[in-house]
C-alpha cells in the first residue's frame, strides 16, 4: 500500500559539479492515497463502466457523465468532492467499495535537462515509471502499460527484468492524472515500461477516456502508441482508434532483428509492414519507425539502404535513436557523425528521418532505460 508516500525530488544544483550529489526535497502528499488493489477505483472506467457503477449504487444514469467530468476534467481525488451527486449517492459509492483511485507518485528524480522520472505503485510487487518531458511549448508524458515486459529485447532494461503484470486502465490513467503538471500535458506516448499491445484492452479503455467528449476530449493526434507490432492487436488498434503509431524496427534484416528482438520470430517485421501498407497514413494519422542505432551492428550504409528499400512507398518517418548504455551490455552507441550520415542517406532515399534528442539519460529515464523498482527486495 502506498499510503502517505514520501515524495523525494533530487534537485540538480545550478552550481554543483557533475560529481556532487543532488539535493533532495521532501514534499508532503496533498491527498491520501489508497492502493488501487484495496478498493474499486473509479478512474479507468469508461462511460459504460460508470453507468454500471451508477446502476449498482441506485443512481440515475446521467450520474455517469457527472462522475466522468469530476474524475477526468476536474480531476478530483475524493468521492466527496463530487458535489453535484447527492450525499446519499456518494455514501452508496463508498459503501460499495468505490474510491476515486488516484495515487500520487512515490518518488521523483529530475534530470539536468528538465525531464522528470516518476515512480508509481505498479503490479506484482514491481513499481512502474513514467517520464515527464517538457520541451518549449510541449509537455509529453511517457506512460507505462506493464510492470516489466514479456518481449525480452536485448537492449532494454525493462525487458531484462522479466514480466510482473499488466496495468489496469486505472493504473494507466493514474499516471496521466496524478503526475505533477498533469493539467499542462500536451502529448502522451505509450513508450514506457511494457508492450502496449500485450495489454491492449486497458490501453484502449484509457485512449477512449482521453479522447472522448465525455472524458478528457483530447485529439487522438496527441497520442502515440509504440509497439513491436503484435499483428492482431495492431490491426485492432488501427481499426478502432486514430492515434499515431510508432513501430520498433531496429534492423531491416530478420536474423539481426531476431537477435535484438525475439518477437521477430512470432511477428516478422515484413508481416507488420504488409499490414501497415493496408492503411492510409497520408493524412491525420502518423506512422513512424523507431530505429535504435548500435555501433557496428546496424549503423552502416548497407543497413540504411535496406531499411529505405523496406519502407519504400509507405507514408512514414524514421526516428533514429542513439542507444543508451545499460549495465552488463556489450552494445554501444555510434558517433553523432555516423548517425547524421545514416539520416542523410535515408533522406536522400526519400525516407524522412530525424535524430531523436535523448532526454533524461542521467536519471536512467531515456529510451530503453526504465526499470522500475522491486518492492520484494
Ligand atoms: S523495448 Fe519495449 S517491447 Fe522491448 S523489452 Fe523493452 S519495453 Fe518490452
Amino acid at each position: 500500500m502506498a499510503a502517505n508516500p514520501v515524495f523525494l525530488l533530487p534537485l540538480p544544483s545550478k552550481t554543483a559539479g557533475a560529481n556532487m550529489l543532488p539535493r533532495r526535497r521532501v514534499i508532503t502528499p496533498t491527498y491520501t492515497t489508497m492502493s488501487q488493489f484495496e478498493s474499486q477505483p473509479l478512474i479507468g472506467l469508461t462511460l459504460e463502466g460508470l453507468r454500471k457503477v451508477a446502476a449498482e449504487c441506485g443512481m440515475p444514469p446521467f450520474s455517469a457523465k457527472q462522475m466522468a467530468q469530476w474524475l477526468y476534467v476536474k480531476r478530483i481525488t475524493e468521492i466527496d468532492a463530487m458535489t453535484d451527486l447527492s450525499k446519499r449517492a456518494r455514501a452508496k459509492l463508498a459503501e460499495h467499495g468505490f474510491t476515486v483511485g488516484r495515487q500520487q507518485p512515490l518518488t521523483a528524480a529530475e534530470s539536468s535537462d528538465g525531464t522528470v522520472k516518476y515512480l508509481f505503485e505498479g503490479v506484482g510487487g514491481r513499481d512502474i515509471e513514467s517520464v515527464y518531458i517538457p520541451d518549449r511549448d510541449r509537455a509529453t508524458l511517457c506512460v507505462s502499460s506493464q510492470a516489466g515486459c514479456r518481449m525480452n529485447c536485448s537492449f532494454c532494461m525493462t525487458g531484462r527484468q522479466g514480466f510482473h503484470g499488466s496495468l489496469t486502465a486505472a493504473g494507466i490513467m493514474n499516471q496521466i492524472l496524478s503526475v505533477p503538471g498533469s493539467e499542462s500535458l500536451t502529448n502522451l506516448v505509450f513508450m514506457g515500461m511494457g508492450e502496449p499491445l500485450d495489454n491492449l484492452p486497458p490501453v484502449l479503455e484509457a485512449i477512449e477516456i482521453i479522447t472522448s467528449k465525455w472524458g478528457m476530449a483530447w485529439s487522438p493526434k496527441r497520442i502515440t502508441v509504440s509497439t513491436i507490432g503484435k499483428l492482431r492487436e495492431l490491426r485492432t488498434l488501427l481499426d478502432t482508434t486514430k492515434v499515431h503509431i510508432a513501430i520498433s524496427i531496429h534492423s531491416p534484416y530478420p536474423t539481426e532483428r531476431l537477435a535484438l528482438m525475439p518477437v521477430e520470430k512470432a511477428f516478422p517485421i515484413k508481416d507488420v509492414i504488409s499490414l501497415l501498407r493496408q492503411y492510409d497514413f497520408s493524412h491525420q494519422r502518423r506512422l513512424s519507425f523507431e530505429y535504435i542505432m548500435f555501433k557496428g551492428l546496424n549503423d552502416d550504409r548497407r543497413h540504411c539502404l535496406e531499411l529505405a528499400h523496406m519502407l519504400k512507398g509507405l507514408d512514414c518517418r524514421v526516428n533514429l535513436i542513439r542507444f543508451h548504455a545499460i549495465p552488463d551490455s556489450d552494445l554501444a552507441a555510434p558517433s553523432t557523425e555516423v548517425m547524421e550520415r545514416f539520416r542523410d542517406t535515408l533522406n536522400a532515399q526519400g525516407i524522412t528521418a530525424t535524430i531523436r534528442a535523448s532526454r533524461g539519460e542521467d536519471i536512467m529515464a531515456a529510451c530503453g532505460m526504465l526499470a522500475g523498482k522491486n518492492r520484494t527486495i
